[in-house]
């Protein structure tokens, strides 16, 4: 086989696949001057919501703004303890942070995701929420989660940054708590060309605090009526984000593909743990933000792998939030811990080939049978 240069994410390829329709709506956007809460964002809104079957997308400023806004619009505050993953985007824990109330650390189960077990153990008098974050485009099986949630009270909260389109028993990520957050971080399955986001949700009352929230705590007619935040979702964007999300589901579909192949060509080495390949489990959907494997010597195949031109990543650098220890979150989480000295990022983009794929796992199965 040739050598390939194949790197973790392709920037560029997002905005050359169909430069001519970005160029076109960017400059419509701009001849009409429409740059901040215009037409374009209700349509991406009522497309976005219909999309996931709710009554409410707001666009926002962010997943992390999304997140604090859903955090603040039930209330949280300071005393309060809302209890997320130490396997997530440090964002999670920051919005419970920004509030003045505290995130509590739970420990992830065998696929990756907040463990309901867990959950029940971080539980005290001040705990008001829970934030099941929905990683790498899975969802987390949300019967457990709100089994719990339910039993002792606690509003759930969703953080599906990272799960647009994903399914769990057929009910989309973001739309089983009280409201979910996504973002459209370039990278993300649905991503604009800059930072944006969205939070869903079917709650009247939730969703007339956010509309305020998201703009200077204005209501409709003008009135100040709290104090908020300037978190709106640029109105270019939002017109960039109401195009993609047209042909959405072909996105997804390419990424499953992919999966698959990974799964056909690696699903025989033992050295490695693969996530489940698309349709393994039938109550789940999952869109592959990211297809997260874990692997033995994993630093010694990120270097050989390296070596042929292929470039992965370690999530968030390869540590999850109890370990940042400027954060004072330090805990005991053993599956946590036991998974940051194997988990790694194998490309998954849209920009990928068949025989891009193809050209990894053959690199991948050659380091171990080298026995490198
Ligand atoms: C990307 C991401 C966020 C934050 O989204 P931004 O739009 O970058 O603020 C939060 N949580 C998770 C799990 C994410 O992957």
């Amino acid at each position: 086989m040739t050598a390939l240069k194949i790197p973790f994410f392709n920037y560029p390829s997002l905005f050359l696949k169909h430069e001519k329709e970005y160029l076109a709506i960017v400059r419509d956007v701009l001849r009409r001057g429409a740059y901040i809460m215009q037409k374009d964002l209700e349509e991406f809104e009522a497309s976005l919501a219909e999309y996931l079957n709710v009554k409410y997308a707001i666009g926002t400023a962010d997943g992390t703004m999304s997140l604090l806004m859903i955090l603040k619009a039930i209330g949280v505050g300071p005393g309060d303890e809302v209890i997320v993953p130490s396997h997530t985007f440090v964002a999670s824990a920051a919005a419970v942070h920004h509030t003045g109330a505290t995130p509590v650390l739970a420990d992830c189960g065998e696929d990756h995701l907040i463990h309901a077990g867990s959950i029940k153990n971080c539980i005290s008098s001040r705990t008001k929420a829970v934030m099941p974050v929905q990683l790498n485009g899975r969802t987390v099986d949300m019967e457990a989660i709100s089994a719990v949630a339910d039993r002792y009270h606690l509003t759930v909260v969703e953080d599906a940054c990272q799960a647009l389109g994903s399914k769990f028993k057929g009910r989309f990520a973001g739309t089983f708590g009280i409201a979910g957050a996504f973002s459209f971080y370039p990278s993300k399955t649905l991503g604009c060309f800059g930072d944006g986001g969205a939070i869903v949700t079917s709650d009247d009352s939730i969703a007339e605090k956010i509309y305020r929230l998201r703009d200077h705590g204005r209501s409709s007619n003008g009135d100040v009526v709290c104090f908020g935040f300037n978190a709106r979702l640029d109105n270019l964007q939002a017109a960039i984000l109401n195009f993609k999300l047209q042909s959405y589901d072909s996105e997804i579909r390419k990424r499953r593909d992919l999966a698959q192949m990974y799964d056909d060509r690696l699903k025989g080495l033992k050295e490695v743990r693969l996530p489940p390949a698309p349709g393994e489990r039938p109550e789940h959907f999952d869109i592959f933000q990211n297809y997260e494997i874990e692997a033995d010597r994993r630093d010694q195949l990120r270097e050989f792998l390296l070596s042929r031109g292929v470039q992965t990543i370690l999530q968030w650098g390869g540590r999850t939030i109890h370990q940042f220890a400027a954060l004072g979150l330090d805990g005991a989480f053993p599956a946590t811990e036991e998974m940051t000295t194997r988990f790694m990022l194998l490309p998954m983009n849209a920009s990928l080939e068949g025989s891009d794929i193809d050209y990894i796992c053959e690199q991948i199965i050659s380091f171990y049978r080298s026995g490198r």
